[in-house]
């Protein structure tokens, strides 16, 4: 058991490419740590460096206790499953799961022969040890419940069950810490899900730790105790799953986690006496008793003549399940006023894609389309006329320039 430390950790490819910069991260002893991140984002650079397979430019690693920078991959005390998990085609699933742990007994290439050659104390000793693998290859078998396919060839097994014999390479190593690269992305969606639940069981009994990365924001979601997000080789925001979806720290996190995304209208937050409210044309969203960070209100001005209140440009954020509308026939004023024109059926929700009719104002550049989730059963219809409406307990703000976010989460007391 052992959990992973990164301090400051580089890598830079030949040509140049920064994959991954100065990350700083601590996995604890038995935790699922998750990274995710679009593809390119340094996921994979990042793992193949614990695992000692890819030279480190800067930084350091330590698994436990123990600094591995120069320690090599079979001495890291580690075991990486990946996408392209290749089992061996001609080996029976049980040579699969034994071959790892036959292949450091052996120190010539003469394979049974030259056991016979021994003297029959260190016979002995082999046999105690091929009962040791036999054992834990049939342990590592009944914990996968693969333990029927023993006999198998890799041809004659469904790619659940491959992937299983795959994992079980793995376990049968009994590592301190585990390394998974996107080890479902090759299965189909429903087979995705069920597995994706037998990894979390099969942490619970493991009790080890485990790295994974995807580009899966859900399977992030649904497996990690934590969750790391990834982009451009750096990371972005490091915390519980539900923090991350709650309290994003910047605009790329609030965009690439959740599905549908974020919706991101632009528009300008004024300073009122009894608080911030955000305002696009005469559209309000009232933000009083919501934690806007302090230093952004200080540093708002009174932008010009006309207008009586410090205001600063920002972005409102707002996930599609926080919009809801009403049919609307007239044009009142003071909410959003949008046209439907796309409707998606999801079966246990309906999601709509609402044209937002504010041509009129200072946003006219480009038209704003806002995504609302609802009701599954809804009666909307392309063309309708909507007013849109907004939690506003939980919209979230962002600096327009840098995407970082302005809303602060309320201290638990
Ligand atoms: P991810 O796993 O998040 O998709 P990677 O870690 O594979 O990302 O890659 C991060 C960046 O490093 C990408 O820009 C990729 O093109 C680059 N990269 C990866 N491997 C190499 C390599 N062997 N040589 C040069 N550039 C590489
Ligand atoms: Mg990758």
């Amino acid at each position: 058991m052992a959990g992973v430390v990164l301090e400051n950790l580089s890598r830079v490819y030949s040509g140049g490419v920064l994959a991954v910069n100065g990350v700083t991260l601590t996995v604890q002893d038995r935790e699922f740590l998750v990274l995710v991140g679009p593809s390119g984002s340094g996921k994979t650079t990042t793992l193949r460096m614990i695992a000692g397979l890819e030279e480190v430019s800067s930084g350091k690693i330590a698994i436990g206790t123990r600094a591995v920078n120069d320690v090599p991959p079979k001495d890291r005390d580690i075991a990486m499953v990946f996408q392209n998990y290749a089992l061996y085609p001609h080996m029976s699933v049980y040579k699969n799961l034994a071959f790892g742990l036959e292949l450091r007994e052996k120190t010539n290439g003469f394979g049974w022969l030259w056991r016979w050659a021994l003297p029959t104390e260190r016979r002995a000793r082999l046999a105690t040890r091929r009962f040791a693998i036999a054992e834990r290859v049939h342990q590592a078998a009944r914990v996968l419940g693969i333990e029927e396919l023993l006999e198998r060839y890799p041809r004659q097994l469904s790619g659940g069950e491959r992937q299983r014999v795959a994992l079980g390479r793995a376990i049968v190593r009994n590592p301190a810490v585990f390394l998974f690269d996107e080890p479902l992305s090759n299965l189909d969606a429903k087979l995705r899900v069920e597995m994706r639940r037998e990894l979390k069981q099969l942490h619970q009994r493991l009790q080890t730790t485990i790295v994974y990365v995807t580009h899966d924001q859900v399977e992030a979601l649904t497996l990690g105790d934590r969750i790391v997000v990834m982009n451009e080789g750096t990371i972005q925001q490091v915390g519980r799953p539900i923090e991350v979806y709650d309290w994003p720290s910047n605009r790329f996190v609030a965009g690439f986690i959740g599905t549908p995304a974020m919706n991101f209208i632009p528009g300008e937050l004024i300073s009122q006496r009894a608080g911030c409210e955000f305002r696009r044309a005469d559209w309000l969203v009232p933000l009083a008793g919501r934690q806007i960070e302090p230093r952004v209100v200080q540093a708002m001005t009174v932008q010009s003549t006309t207008a009586s209140r410090p205001s600063r440009a920002a972005v409102l954020g707002v996930r599609p399940e926080d919009v809801s509308i009403e049919k609307s026939s007239d044009n009142r004023s003071g909410t959003l006023q949008a046209v439907v024109s796309l409707v998606d059926m999801l079966g246990d929700s309906t999601v709509a894609t609402l044209e937002v009719d504010d041509r009129s104002t200072q946003h006219q550049s480009e038209t704003l389309y806002v995504l609302s989730k609802m009701e599954p059963r809804s009666d909307l219809r392309l063309g309708d006329r909507v007013s849109v409406q907004v939690n506003a307990q939980r919209v979230h703000l962002f600096d327009p320039e840098t995407g970082e976010s302005w809303m602060r989460k309320p201290v638990a007391n």
